[in-house]
């Protein structure tokens, strides 16, 4: 069976990885000329860094990510209103990481040529 997916997003380069990973033929269609690293920093929950695991990224995330310890909403640079551990420290299995969308994205487009070549993305 052949995949064809729609758009070169994090979502979409994400998804070609785990496909290639149990087999699957895939490609990715994606309107843009260029890819670029746009955007600001996501934090990616425990959830997404297991799939994310699963697919050998753990390095890639400790690269370009920092493990994230604690959320915390603070009242104008003072005293912190809440705080709550995240990631392991709140009991997770794996931990939760800041990236910046733009490096994630770039480095998902990396692998995915990598490991499906340069046809993989058009
Ligand atoms: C300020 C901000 C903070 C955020 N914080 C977080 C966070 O902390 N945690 C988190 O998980 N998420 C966060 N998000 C959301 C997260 O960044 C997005 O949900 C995610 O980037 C969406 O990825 P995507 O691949 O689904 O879509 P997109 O990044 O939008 O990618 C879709 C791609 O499809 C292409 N496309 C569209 N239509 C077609 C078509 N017909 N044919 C071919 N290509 C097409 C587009 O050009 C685009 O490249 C945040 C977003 C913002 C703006």
């Amino acid at each position: 069976m052949s995949i064809i997916v729609a758009g070169g997003g994090i979502a979409g380069l994400t998804f070609a990885l785990t496909c290639h990973e149990i087999g699957l033929d895939v490609q990715v269609f994606e309107a843009e000329q260029e890819l670029q690293p746009l955007g600001v920093g996501i934090n990616l929950q425990p959830n997404a860094v297991k799939e994310l695991y699963q697919l050998g990224l753990e390095a890639d995330l400790r690269d370009i990510g920092i493990e994230a310890e604690e959320w915390a909403l603070f009242f104008y640079g003072a005293h912190p209103i809440w705080v709550e551990p995240s990631g392991t420290l709140a009991g997770y299995h794996w931990p939760q990481f800041s990236v910046h969308r733009g490096h994630f994205h770039m480095r998902l487009l990396e692998r995915v040529v990598e490991r499906l070549g340069p046809q993989a993305v058009v």
